[in-house]
């Protein structure tokens, strides 16, 4: 079925408008109220019944299909701001000191609930779809709560769909991969405990500091030797504490850091190599050594027949050039791997760079959300929907 241009274009102005709106009014994972109210206002008024607090804000709107057996689609939107303060002075410039919508997540919202707008004027499908609009993406894994708070059990599932915008991506181009498309990822935590001494008697204690040192160091021989080198991993240490003054040998130093990887075996891995590492050095010192893993965010692994699906969407809604089937995979993390855990699907995508000028990168205090690509992002949405359901 060919949808003529006006269906998209008659509602540009109040997609951007809309879009500015929530770009001033930014809010924290999980305290995006203002943000729910609004998209549950917004699909209130298209017609749709809303579930809310899925995830503690969360939004869920479905468009039933016409088939009561068969199971629906999640197409899903991520709903919150970073603990950034805007450096942007334009007139959508964030009302919250200290809160920004460095991400795009308002952009990412918009598309959604343009898609749900257009496709609810259109013929129904044999599934149902449904409109997820996540809380607490960045860092509050909300996409794991609200499968925990019953999404599949509520909303039967067949597959997941996510989409990011990109800046690195020319605008209105499409990035996807087959696989890990971003990262797995946990915080480490190493607290290693001596026994505190004089600067001038160090044979009276036990140092933890030279062994903290040996510990750093070590991350990165694991990172280095303790895996296949075309599977990337990162470890940081970001942070080493210890000390008060300058001629006390401390009892304690406190180590933490990141562990990004594409696969989970190889975090859990990563994560056994490190613990062994950091018991044989502190037993080798004499020390005490505690180490604690806080896994946050899986990898986000793109599922080949979905991801298939997902090009071949592209490549007819907007042509050959408007696609990267190869994107690289990136190293950072994104919640929508929880989903991916649960249910085939695919994450791509959409490229953000306005063609006149380069644009700061995502989570930059001066990003913004590039208005020109909406319409493609709704495009996909639609277009996707309805080819999900019109094959077979
Ligand atoms: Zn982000
Ligand atoms: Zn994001």
């Amino acid at each position: 079925m060919d949808i003529p241009d006006s269906t998209f274009s008659e509602h540009l102005t109040h997609w951007a408008s809309l879009r500015r709106d929530l770009h001033a009014h930014p809010e924290l994972r999980f305290e995006e109220h203002r943000t729910a109210d609004v998209v549950a206002g917004e699909l209130q008024a298209l017609g749709y019944q809303i579930v809310r607090g899925l995830g503690g804000t969360g939004v869920v709107a479905s468009l039933p299909g016409t088939d009561p057996g068969r199971a629906g689609i999640v197409l899903r939107a991520d709903l919150d701001a970073l603990p950034i303060k805007e450096a942007n002075d334009f007139a959508h410039a964030s009302c919250t000191h200290g809160v920004m919508h460095a991400c795009g997540h308002d952009g990412h919202t918009v598309m959604l609930l343009g898609a749900a707008r257009v496709l609810k004027q259109m013929p129904r499908l044999p599934g149902s779809v449904h409109f997820v609009f996540q809380p607490g993406e960045e860092g509050g894994a909300g996409a794991r709560k609200m499968i925990d708070d019953g999404l599949f059990t509520q909303f039967p599932t067949e597959a997941v769909f996510g989409m990011h915008n990109w800046p690195g991506l020319p605008a209105g181009h499409f990035g996807l991969r087959t696989g890990p498309i971003m990262a797995a990822g946990s915080r480490l935590k190493i607290t290693i405990t001596g026994r505190g001494a004089h600067a001038a008697q160090p044979h009276l204690g036990i140092d933890p500091i030279p062994l903290a040192c040996s510990m750093v160091l070590q991350c990165q021989t694991i990172a280095a030797r303790h895996k296949d080198p075309v599977d990337p991993a990162v470890i940081s240490v970001c942070m080493f504490h210890a000390g008060d003054t300058d001629n006390v040998i401390p009892d304690r130093a406190e180590l933490r850091g990141t562990i990004r990887t594409l696969s989970s075996t190889l975090q859990q891995k990563l994560q056994r190599d490190i613990q062994q590492m950091c018991e044989a050095l502190a037993g080798a010192y004499g020390a005490q050594v505690e180490v604690e893993f806080f896994q946050y965010y899986p990898a986000t692994i793109n599922t080949p027949a979905e991801t298939a699906f997902c090009e071949e969407v592209i490549r007819t809604t907007f042509g050959d050039a408007r696609i990267r089937n190869d994107i690289p995979a990136n190293m950072t993390s994104e919640d929508f791997g929880f989903m991916l855990e649960e249910r085939p699907g695919t994450y791509v995508l959409i490229g953000n760079a306005p063609p006149d000028r380069a644009s700061p990168s995502l989570h930059h205090p001066q990003y913004d959300f590039n208005d020109d690509v909406t319409e493609e992002g709704v495009r996909y949405w639609v277009a996707l929907a309805r080819r999900y359901f019109e094959r077979a």
